[in-house]
């Protein structure tokens, strides 16, 4: 009988009690043993729920005191050596600290899981001497076992996975590593299944990536070890986020289940089985249920597709399931008070898409009334939504479809906009300035608390508001900054900040996803298309122009940034819903030129996010990310100056996009990607402004003026000084004003010393 299955449920709880409790116990609030027993009733909360709804294969061990990279290290003892650990059981002061740092102990690094936006502690292999300190899942399957009665399916990191996400080895010490970590993985497995349990999940995500041959002989090995270890156990092979590599290879590994993603995966994953067929002697996890989005499926449409792999797989060993574990959505809609009823009804998130799988896996089983009338009604409540006036704006359908075709293009040329700019401009050699924001002190987070809350009026507020313009104006031009900000007081959040003003978005309640750790993420949600109601930062940037006689910089999020740092609609591409955005952009763009601003700023922090996972779709997604801050950016005077700024992820790999990008200045981070972002200007030229980063923004610490002429003259070394800016790494929101102002001080001072050395025109002021 056709079964159901989740990949793994989100830990962090409807009211996030979960992120509550961890920050209870790290501040000292609450005991060890009272965390342990507030999130053993989390837990076992979220497996009731799992067992109530219905579903067969409830996973165990998907839950975690803070990530599950770190946990499946931390079962094999893999601890660095600086937490002073010496084997046995890891007490939850080093789990902590490996993931958070210790007053003796840096902590671990942590990266983003695949293109998703949960981020996993990175284990450090180095010295370390791998021993099973505990069976984990075994732990949590008893658990679900006598506490709930349910027999769980206990999911685990698959080796080639973990080793392939921990660094501190060379590539020549795989096997090695293999061969340390095999006996290990082996005897957690044979303890499984002397307890009992029939299904367990082992997550290989890096099969959606290109594997060399090397790597394909260690997963036979991986996966022919565990058969002949432990024959009697049914191990679900889980893939998930894209389509598989080397499927052939993949459904001949001695394993009674795949799980295969049919949502991010769907066209590649459907021609192999169509191709190559499924081996009629394994269970196939389809994974249909979109565990990263949160709109309700249509089910007739999933039912379609149903119906094409049960012409493949018998209905026996099929399994409905999500295609990703559902930690990448919120828990449930049905808190939602203040979202329009045909927006609300047409989303699910994790319990809504547990209701999914269970109604499609009974569609499966039997023709019942019931369910024929939840598959209709789904149907409904995505048809009201997609008729109405939200997604059906039809001039901005219009506008983007002529815009589509068009090629955004400035009127001139960088190098001749540069003489051009430089003429009305008259900046000085390496002109100074900073990345928008400047410190959001308590007083400035209590007054827009108070205006939300209606205890301040709009005009006591914005009066407020105009009061830190003036300051931080005064303070910019006494530091002897050349290109000003007004320093972004009236935001929180970069990207709601624009989504509160723009047609086509929802804020839901509690819509919170994990991002990392304790650290949890609400996105906006882009529902409709998106459209330009009103001026979003003219009043503020002109006021602070009329402030000073230096250039002010006009400051926006970029549309790839506003999309990859929301939840998105899937009705129509994601290019699509970036051309909409760049396209209310301009208009502010415009907006900000014709209020007399003339060096307007975007910001695209997030464009390599939504970088796609494989390699053959990653020219097209940049193609049109680019072009979308082209269109953003275009129409402006030749003698406008657009900025645009990028922080902590890898560039080095995208500097031609950058560049195709067109932007007259870029500010970039370079102090966490440390010399490797220097390095690759060595091989590529650029030849556009551009500002690295002098300083690291992330700790309250004063650089010296010496650290930052080092910066510069190492930049200097590759970079075009007629080209060159300089400026901080990042935005100064998180900072407070003294140190703010002294680390300031410092940068314009290691300006004045380069404009010396490098012989420069005179500084201004
Ligand atoms: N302009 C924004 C700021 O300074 C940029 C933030 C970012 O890069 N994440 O805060
Ligand atoms: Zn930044």
């Amino acid at each position: 009988m056709t079964k159901s299955s989740v990949l793994g449920y989100p830990r962090i709880g409807a009211d996030r009690e979960w992120k509550k409790a961890l920050e209870a116990f790290w501040s000292g609030k609450l005991e060890e043993n009272e965390l342990h027993a507030r999130l053993q009733e989390i837990r076992l909360d979220h497996l009731r729920k799992q067992q109530a709804k219905g579903i067969d294969l409830i996973p165990v061990n998907d839950f975690s005191y803070y990530d599950h990279i770190l946990d499946t290290a931390v079962m094999f003892g893999i601890v660095p050596k600086r937490f002073a650990y010496t084997g046995g059981a890891v007490p939850l002061s080093v789990y902590y600290g490996i993931a958070r740092g210790t007053k003796d102990a840096a902590a671990s690094e942590m990266t983003k899981w695949f293109n998703t936006n949960y981020h996993y502690i990175v284990p450090e292999l180095n010295d370390a001497s791998p021993e099973l300190t505990e069976n984990k899942p075994l732990i949590a399957y008893l658990e679900a076992k006598e506490k709930l009665g349910i027999e769980g399916k206990p999911v685990i990191v698959g080796p080639l996975t973990f080793l392939k996400l921990s660094k501190g080895y060379d590539a020549s010490e795989t096997d090695a590593w293999i061969d340390q970590l095999l006996p290990l993985y082996t005897q957690v497995l044979q303890e499984l299944a002397d307890a009992g349990v029939q299904w367990v999940q082992i997550d290989e995500p890096v099969l959606v990536t290109k594997l060399n041959d090397a790597d394909l002989q260690r997963l036979n090995k991986i996966y022919t070890a565990f058969a002949s270890a432990v024959p009697g156990l049914n191990i679900l092979l889980q893939t998930y986020f894209e389509s598989v590599e080397n499927y052939n290879e993949i459904i001949s590994l001695p394993v009674q289940g795949i799980g295969l993603d049919f949502v991010h995966g769907l066209e590649g994953n459907l021609q192999s089985i169509q191709t190559s067929g499924f081996p009629a002697d394994k269970v196939l996890g389809a994974g249909i249920i979109d565990g990263r989005g949160i709109w309700k499926a249509s089910l007739q449409d999933k039912l379609t597709l149903l119906g094409t792999l049960t012409s493949l797989v018998t209905t026996e060993r099929l399994v409905v399931q999500s295609s990703c574990s559902l930690l990448h959505v919120p828990v449930t809609t049905a808190r939602e008070a203040k979202l329009a009823a045909e927006l609300k009804d047409a989303l699910a998130f994790a319990d809504e898409k547990l209701d999914e799988i269970v109604i499609l896996t009974k569609a499966i089983r039997s023709t019942d009334a019931d369910i024929t009338a939840k598959i209709k009604d789904a149907e409904q409540k995505l048809q009201a939504l997609q008729s109405s006036g939200d997604r059906n704006r039809k001039a901005v359908q219009e506008a983007i479809a002529s815009i589509r075709v068009q090629e955004p293009n400035r009127s001139r040329a960088f190098a001749e906009r540069h003489v051009a700019q430089q003429q009305k401009w008259q900046l000085p050699l390496f002109p100074t300035t900073t990345i928008g924001s400047f410190p959001q002190s308590t007083e400035v987070r209590k007054a827009r608390q108070q205006w939300r809350k209606n205890e301040l009026s709009n005009e006591q507020y914005s009066s407020f508001i105009r009061d830190q313009i003036d300051s931080w104006i005064n303070i910019q031009e006494e530091i002897g900054i050349d290109v000003l900000v007004h320093g972004e007081f009236e935001r929180t959040d970069m990207v709601e900040f624009f989504g509160e003003k723009l047609a086509g978005f929802a804020f839901t309640q509690y819509g919170w996803v994990q991002s990392y750790g304790s650290r949890c993420v609400k996105p906006p949600v882009i529902f409709g298309d998106v459209e330009f109601v009103g001026e979003m930062t003219v009043e503020e940037t002109k006021y602070a122009q009329s402030k000073t006689d230096r250039p002010v910089k006009g400051m926006l999020t970029g549309p790839i940034t506003i999309m990859n740092w929301s939840f998105v609609r899937d009705d129509i591409e994601r290019e699509t819903i970036a051309y909409q955005l760049a396209y209310a952009l301009r208009q502010e763009v415009e907006a900000l030129e014709k209020a007399g601003i003339g060096m307007i700023q975007v910001d695209e922090p997030a464009v390599r996010e939504g970088l796609p996972l494989k390699e053959n779709k990653q020219a097209n997604y940049l193609d049109w990310a680019v072009k979308a801050f082209r269109i953003t950016t275009c129409t402006v005077q030749e003698t406008t100056q657009i900025h645009t700024h990028m922080c902590y992820c890898e560039f080095h790999d995208m500097i031609d996009s950058i560049e195709a990008m067109d932007a007259d200045v870029i500010s970039i981070e370079t102090s966490r990607s440390h010399g490797e972002l220097i390095h690759s200007f060595e091989e590529n030229t650029y030849e556009l402004g551009i500002g690295l980063g002098v300083y690291d923004i992330h700790s309250p610490r004063v650089p010296s003026v010496e650290e930052m002429s080092n910066m510069i003259d190492r930049a200097l070394r590759v970079l075009d000084p007629k080209l060159f800016w300089i400026n901080p790494d990042c935005g100064l929101k998180t900072r407070g004003q003294e140190e703010t102002v002294a680390s300031l001080k410092n940068m314009v001072d290691a300006t004045r010393i380069a404009r010396a050395k490098y012989n420069a025109t005179p500084v201004l002021s």
